[in-house]
């Protein structure tokens, strides 16, 4: 589906695609560039996708527990005539090769937007793509997580009622962490946030977010 800057993957062939019972499911949000793949500075080459170290143990987590992954990402690179969105096509062709236990993503948002861009767009901090998501696939929001490197990205999960949130030093990650850690500080109370700090993708990172989904 490509329209006005909008582009959006969705796997129907997986088999988490339908929720069992048409029950609303949680979900792990993650951002793209500095998450799931490293954050190369709007990516238009396939030889720049690497993956992000440990990122495969988050999908081996997400198929052992039957939890789908939903990818979320700005690309303002293609706004900003960087990059076409034939060029974002291969790039997602050639990172979701790269990730194992490709049955549990079950869709990827994108947004071509400048930074300016409307308050009701699509472009994080909206919320836009989570919510649509949320309605396209039956998520529970408040069930769910999501983990950026930047603040953008938690205050978008934060809008879209996501509560539990991580951010990861990865990407923009380490220039981000003062900013996110005073934001939070100022808004737990009154969101009832649960914030987690971690550095990048581990053992200890994994059983973090399992832990989310066995309250
Ligand atoms: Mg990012």
């Amino acid at each position: 589906m490509l329209n006005n800057g909008h582009h959006i993957n969705l796997f129907y062939e997986n088999r988490l695609f339908l929720s069992k019972n048409n029950k609303n499911r949680p979900a792990i949000f993650l951002d793209r560039d500095g998450v799931v793949i490293k954050e190369n500075h709007y990516i238009s080459d396939i030889s720049e996708v690497e993956l992000e170290f440990g990122v495969n143990d988050v999908f081996e987590l997400a198929d052992s527990i039957d939890i789908p992954v939903i990818i979320v990402t700005n690309q303002s690179g293609i706004a900003r005539g960087f990059l076409k969105w034939d060029d974002y096509f291969n790039v997602t062709e050639k990172m979701i090769s790269l990730i194992n236990k490709k049955n549990t993503l079950l869709a990827i948002y994108s947004n071509g937007l400048n930074p300016d861009a409307p308050l009701y767009s699509w472009r994080k901090p909206n919320p836009s793509m989570i919510l649509n998501a949320a309605f396209t696939l039956n998520l529970d929001l408040k069930k769910s997580i999501f983990i950026g490197d930047r603040l953008t990205d938690l205050t978008a999960g934060l809008k879209s009622g996501i509560t539990q949130l991580i951010h990861i030093r990865t990407g923009h990650g380490s220039e981000e962490r003062e900013e996110v850690e005073r934001f939070f500080t100022k808004n737990k109370l009154s969101h009832n946030l649960e914030l987690k700090l971690i550095d990048k993708f581990n053992k200890q990172s994994v059983i973090d977010i399992h832990k989310y989904f066995n309250k």
